[in-house]
């Protein structure tokens, strides 16, 4: 049913990753009853993620459409409680001048304009006082190494607002560390004004909240096993329950099942991502490294590290996790990263990890998100591929298709035209895993040739 080349315990559904948003949750395990018996609903969502979630609160509170949420997991088990919290420009891995040549400098706009809304939406979101999810720090910046990262930077920031309209600045190494970013590595940056942190599974488990109480029912631990349509309805089975209804979302992004999801499961690309966290790093440690700020940082590598520090001072670093998610991978994983972040942190040498987890994002073909209706399925949309920034735009996709569901025409949620087309065929899906190591090693290749100093493995 899951891709055969990841690991069965990525599907542990009854096993929240042990992470340390799930050890700082005031509620860790939010319980969402299993769904018993036969149901009826207006519309019936697979997967309680932002995107479940969103087009949830969407239905229920905007539409009033009698609204249920059925997932294997409890609410934000998937990448959604596990992420790293940067809600920041998303939804592609696809960089704007690649856009420009695929679709034209207007459409590019607009993605780069609604990349915005979907933060301000997310932002929106948090003065929910039943969604509150950390809010910190002011917008995104990615670094670079290398002797001409300033010049590059200032080149890059400055066709990214006479293009774009954006208001994005370029940094030197000095004035890096003025702000409180400080890596030997780093030598020049990108800030993006638009962009914050949150804790991912308050956020989750906020908007669990908020959508029960505008009406839908959620169901945890209530895997669809079964898919199938009676006439005008829609059948979806669990091992203890049905759930009847008019309209259905597959919502389940990098956790898409062959069978439930198809045709979708097989034009997808799951791509583990990993979290280190530190123990908490006192004040004089933090100086010592001179990194002070709560500011969301990437690398601009392809293969990018991302990271910040916690408000409570532990210090998060993600990066690309392996194929198949083996345990013994993992544990190479790991030691990539840590000895990757030793590189970059060199006053943080001796720090010891307490925490360190994985989960799948979720990539395809044209390398951008895609939402709209289920090609072969009548009344069924899908809404999937955020590839490493679904934080805000798979949110900004769950309110969209709220919109689309009940056939709005007017929603306050567009979505640009490349990703209302049908998400891209996978050629040979079984070569998945084998494209994956393919473009790992490329990446790696291209970087070292290049000279990027941010390649450590
Ligand atoms: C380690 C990591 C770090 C990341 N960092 C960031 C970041 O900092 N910023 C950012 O913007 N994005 C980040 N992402 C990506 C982001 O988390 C995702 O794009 C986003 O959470 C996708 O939300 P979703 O609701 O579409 O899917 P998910 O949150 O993955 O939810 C899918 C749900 O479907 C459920 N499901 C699957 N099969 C079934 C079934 N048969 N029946 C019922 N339910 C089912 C699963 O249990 C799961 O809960 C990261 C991802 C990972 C893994």
């Amino acid at each position: 049913m899951y891709p055969s080349w990841l690991t069965k315990q990525a599907f542990d559904f009854h096993t929240q990753a042990d992470s340390w948003w799930a050890a700082s949750a005031n509620n860790p395990e939010l319980l969402a009853p299993r769904l018993e018996g036969d149901h009826r609903a207006e519309v019936a969502i697979i997967g309680a993620g932002y995107t479940g979630l969103n087009a949830a609160l969407g239905l229920a509170g905007r539409h009033s459409m009698d609204t249920i949420v059925l997932d294997a997991g409890q609410p934000g088990w998937g990448a959604s409680g596990r992420n790293g919290g940067f809600c920041s420009p998303g939804g592609a891995k696809l960089e704007y001048p690649e856009m420009v040549g695929r679709w034209g400098l207007e459409t590019t706009r607009q993605f780069s304009q609604i990349q915005q809304q979907a933060i301000e939406y997310v932002g929106g979101l948090g003065d929910n006082p039943g969604i509150d999810y950390e809010r910190t720090g002011t917008g995104e910046y990615i670094v670079s190494s290398g002797p001409d990262a300033h010049r590059d930077a200032l080149a890059e920031a400055q066709w990214m607002n006479r293009s774009l309209g954006l208001a994005a600045t370029a940094l030197s190494q000095p004035e890096l560390k003025e702000r409180g970013l400080f890596s030997p590595l780093f030598t020049g940056a990108v800030h993006m004004p638009h962009g914050f942190g949150l804790h991912p599974l308050k956020y989750s488990q906020g908007l669990a909240r908020a959508a029960s109480e505008a009406g839908a029912r959620i169901f945890g631990h209530s895997m669809v096993i079964n898919w199938r349509q009676e006439g005008k309805e829609h059948v979806l089975e669990t091992a203890a329950g049905r759930v009847r209804a008019q309209r259905v979302l597959l919502a389940t992004n990098g956790y898409t099942p062959a069978g439930v999801g198809d045709p979708m499961a097989s034009r997808i690309l799951p791509v583990f991502s990993n979290i280190l966290i530190t123990r908490k790093l006192t004040r004089q440690e933090l100086q010592g490294q001179g990194w002070l700020a709560p500011e969301l940082v990437s690398d601009d590598r392809a293969l990018l590290h991302y990271f910040r520090l916690l408000p409570d001072g532990r210090f998060l670093f993600g990066g690309r996790g392996g194929i198949g998610g083996e345990r013994a991978e993992e544990s190479a994983v790991r030691q990539r990263l840590e000895a990757e972040f030793r590189t970059l942190f060199p006053a943080w040498r001796e720090v010891s990890f307490d925490y360190f987890w994985s989960g799948l994002v979720c990539m395809c073909r044209d390398l951008v998100f895609h939402v709209g209706r289920l090609p072969g399925r009548s009344s069924s949309w899908y809404g999937l591929a955020f590839h490493g920034g679904g934080v805000s735009m798979a949110s900004w996709s769950g309110a969209a298709l709220a919109d689309m569901i009940v056939g709005c025409h007017d929603s306050r949620y567009p979505i640009p035209g490349p990703m209302l087309k049908p998400l891209p065929w996978m050629p040979l899906p079984a070569l998945r895993p084998l494209y994956l190591r393919g473009a790992y090693t490329w990446y790696g290749l291209r970087e070292r040739l290049q000279g990027n100093r941010l390649v450590t493995n």
